[in-house]
């Protein structure tokens, strides 16, 4: 089978204070329980808490970052387009741009290259293909999501 265009590499470096891929009314950040504990854990409250507070539901069930009122855009993202949250970031927007239906068309991987500066940045570096295989995997399982929380045993 032919491997896919991406498993050569692909050059990109995030670029600070960008934040362009946060800052998109409408956007939906699925999260596993592993990025419920680890976030809530971070803030310092139980998980259970932090999902009343900063979660909200999709129509099918599963827990999703909540956005803010004003303007629809992710709450974590702060005045200086900086992730309030990122060294604990949710695995799905650790893994963007490699996300399967950024990279499932020329068509929608162009519209992602003018949306990112990082792939198109002169400091981008070759991002190995086995690294983005992972980042996709990531952002599948990721999207698969959860619907009720509850502590391992
Ligand atoms: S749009 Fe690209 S460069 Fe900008 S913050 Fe997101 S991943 Fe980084």
């Amino acid at each position: 089978m032919k491997s896919p265009w991406w498993m050569k590499g692909v050059p990109f470096a995030c670029q600070p204070n960008c934040g362009k891929c946060c800052d998109e009314p409408g956007g939906i950040v699925y999260l596993t329980t592993s990025d419920a504990r680890r976030i809530s854990n971070h803030l310092g409250m139980e998980v259970e808490e932090w999902l009343e507070r900063d979660c909200r539901k999709t129509l099918d069930g599963r827990f999703i970052l909540e956005s803010r009122k004003s303007d629809d855009v992710c709450i974590y993202l702060n005045d200086s387009k900086q992730c309030d949250i990122y060294q604990v970031r949710p695995q799905q927007c650790a893994a963007f741009p490699w996300w399967s239906e950024n990279l499932s068309t020329d068509r929608s991987w162009n519209e992602v290259k003018q949306t990112c500066p990082g792939l198109t940045a002169d400091d981008a570096i070759l991002v190995e293909g086995d690294k983005i295989r992972i980042q996709i995997f990531s952002d599948r399982q990721a999207t698969k999501g959860f619907r009720k929380w509850s502590e391992p045993n």
